[in-house]
């Protein structure tokens, strides 16, 4: 695995865990955990809650032993049979759900934390502070600034040691949603900047989508598919992960080859199937038309468009329309495929 250096000084390495096992107790919270992830990308790790994404987190930060495999940090081994770094030498840094400043210390001497006593008064807060735009703030206490700004004073703690790797734990859950998504574009930005390798566990698919470069979808401790953010939506490998990561149809159908029938008609298949197969169905890849065979059950408007639930001979079809068109319950449609092909499960 290479190295990459970029202008923050920061030497940003890759992260690979090989066949990790963890387990507390009797209960087996990970099985057999394999990802790699390259230097100055960013990785999601996207599940419901208690699938083990914390642990996985924790394992990298050195927080945990595995009972089994291998943790590599660029070209050292971290933590495996025979080796273990402890944390404070892993040159990781982590950031907490609740982002949890020192409410007594300033914004500088917060940022300096995780410094050694000599560096503290050197460049590296000041530095950390200026890339989160906030070296004004410098002798402010952290009970005088914003949601964002706190935010913001926790990742320049995190960054002023120049780690090579950053971790996040559900770094925007505490925030309120007005504030979630402006902060965490700055985020965003802010870690493209940087060109630190991040990896941040998130229980919201929006959230993994806009900032992993690459997925990696957990259930019940073990990773289902990994992938960027196009293949886990376009191409899921299980309805379950088709349906956790957006709104989907699976509408019954019959594979006959390339194409398959169903309640909206026949439509292309991305993989030849034959026999009874789900087809699963994205609600933008469907268009209405006035008057047809669907009855409209319910309207959802977004402003950017609209969820139309349309009623097929009893099945209930979601279709995203464009939020100029007035659809209103009672009205009578038809629902017509619009997409390329669609992934078929047996
Ligand atoms: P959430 O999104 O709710 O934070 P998660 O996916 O991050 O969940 P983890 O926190 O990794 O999940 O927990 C995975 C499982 O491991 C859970 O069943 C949890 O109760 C269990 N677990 C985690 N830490 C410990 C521990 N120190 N001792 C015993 N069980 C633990």
């Amino acid at each position: 695995m290479t190295n990459a250096s970029t202008d923050a000084g920061i030497a940003a390495r890759g992260v690979d865990v090989r066949g990790v096992n963890k387990s507390f107790g009797d209960t087996d919270v990970l099985h057999e955990i394999d990802l790699s992830v390259e230097p100055g990308t960013s990785l999601a790790l996207l599940g419901p809650s208690g699938c083990g994404k914390t642990t996985l987190l924790r394992l990298i930060a050195g927080l945990e032993r595995p009972d089994e495999g291998e943790i590599m940090v660029g070209t050292q081994v971290m933590a495996g049979s025979s080796a273990w770094v402890p944390p404070e030498k892993r040159n990781v840094g982590m950031v907490f759900q609740d982002w949890a400043l020192f409410p007594h210390l300033t914004v500088g001497k917060n940022v300096g934390y995780g410094l050694d006593r000599a560096e503290r008064k050197g460049p590296r807060v000041h530095e950390a502070l200026d890339m989160v735009g906030l070296a004004n703030l410098v002798d402010r206490m952290p009970d005088t600034l914003s949601g964002g700004q706190q935010q913001r004073v926790a990742l320049a703690r995190a960054i002023a040691p120049r780690p090579s790797v950053l971790l996040l734990d559900e770094p925007f859950s505490n925030l309120d949603s007005a504030l979630r998504v402006g902060v965490r574009t700055e985020v965003h930005r802010l870690l493209i900047d940087l060109g630190i390798t991040s990896i941040f566990v998130t229980h919201d698919q929006e959230e993994a989508f806009v900032l992993g470069d690459e997925v990696a979808v957990m259930t019940s401790g073990r990773i289902e598919q990994i992938g960027s953010p196009q293949d886990i939506y376009q191409t899921p490998s299980s309805p379950w992960i088709a349906s956790f990561v957006g709104d989907v149809n699976l509408l019954k159908g019959t594979g006959s080859g390339s194409r398959a029938e169903t309640v909206v008609g026949g439509l292309p298949l991305v993989t030849n199937t034959t026999g009874a197969v789900d087809v699963l169905v994205r609600p933008e890849d469907l268009a209405l038309e006035r008057n047809g065979p669907g009855l409209v059950t319910l309207t959802e408007y977004y402003g950017h468009d609209m969820m139309v639930t349309v009623d097929l001979d009893g099945t209930q079809v979601l279709v995203r329309a464009p939020a100029r068109a007035e659809w209103s319950r009672g009205d009578q449609v038809s629902v017509t495929y619009i997409g390329d092909a669609a992934n078929a499960f047996s």
